[in-house]
């Protein structure tokens, strides 16, 4: 279809349930065939696999993945779109879900291991988006998804896929997958258009964690790495020293990383060696 059709449906939609895009939920839909494709190709859904879409809004890139044969449930927090939803339904059966991703339950909305997720969502859910449905499920022993196809701001996925410079976002998809931008995506394909521009990223999951280490402890230490941007490690740990009662100057030694370094220097090896440190020299 092209955009100006996509763009047409998608208002007629909107207007035939009298409704408009909503700001506070982030409501900006896609209106390019062109992403839709790209996100359903980066995704690569089969017949009777199953697929997670959060936030499918009027539906677009719903109706593409049904026609894929997925077993498909979606999950959609605002209950205006129910309805558009709704007369999806009549053509193919799918798993409707009224509720807030952040707040479902993996298990309870019956996921199991190896699906795929999808979502074009508003950008201030990236982060608690990824690490509920990635992190967490490696540290509950959640369902392990295969794979996240994401709409996310540009200036993220960037972030997300630098390979010069660690921060926290990167480091928590990094320890579960591989991280890649498909596809940059000018805020003129939304409707409405956003401020800014966005960018697929596709990151398929590893089967265990790329760190060898007890995650719980991973976690915590890394978040008090990069707790203050501008400060070395050795400061940035130095209350986690205190409360697990370990050495610092021993540390460095011990695991051989410089501790003069910001976090963002250092590699993922780097923090699991600090990890095993402190997991074998704290009781
Ligand atoms: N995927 C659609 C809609 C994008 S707009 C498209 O590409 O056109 C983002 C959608 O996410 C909206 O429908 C919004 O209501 C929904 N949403 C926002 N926060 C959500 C949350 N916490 N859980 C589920 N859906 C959410």
């Amino acid at each position: 279809m092209s955009d100006q059709n996509l763009q047409q449906k998608t208002i007629q939609k909107l207007k035939a349930h009298n409704l408009y895009a909503k700001k506070n939920l982030g409501q900006n839909f896609l209106i390019s065939q062109k992403a839709l494709d790209q996100i359903i190709q980066a995704s690569n859904p089969q017949p009777k696999e199953q697929v997670l879409e959060i936030g499918p809004g009027t539906g677009n890139l719903t109706e593409l993945l049904l026609a894929t044969g997925c077993d498909l449930s979606v999950i959609e927090k605002d209950s205006d779109m129910i309805p558009i939803l709704e007369s999806l339904q009549s053509k193919h059966p799918f798993k409707l879900i009224n509720h807030d991703a952040l707040k479902v339950s993996p298990t309870e909305i019956n996921l199991k291991p190896n699906y795929k997720i999808i979502a074009n969502l508003p950008y201030y859910i990236t982060s608690p988006l990824i690490n509920k449905f990635l992190k967490d499920s490696f540290i509950q022993q959640n369902p392990i998804p295969k794979s996240l196809t994401l709409m996310i701001q540009l200036e993220v996925a960037e972030k997300i896929c630098d390979q010069n410079k660690l921060n926290v976002l990167r480091a928590n998809v990094i320890s579960f997958g591989e991280p890649k931008i498909i596809a940059k995506v000018p805020a003129s394909k939304f409707l409405p258009a956003p401020k800014v521009d966005s960018a697929i990223i596709h990151i398929e999951v590893s089967p265990t964690p790329k760190v060898n280490c007890d995650l719980h402890k991973y976690f915590q230490v890394l978040h008090a790495s990069f707790s203050s941007r501008r400060k070395t490690l050795k400061n940035n740990l130095k209350s986690l020293a205190k409360a697990w009662k370990f050495d610092l100057t021993e540390l460095s030694q011990q695991t051989q990383v410089d501790l003069s370094k910001r976090a963002e220097a250092l590699s993922l090896k780097d923090f699991e060696k600090i990890t095993n440190y402190i997991t074998t020299h704290t009781s």
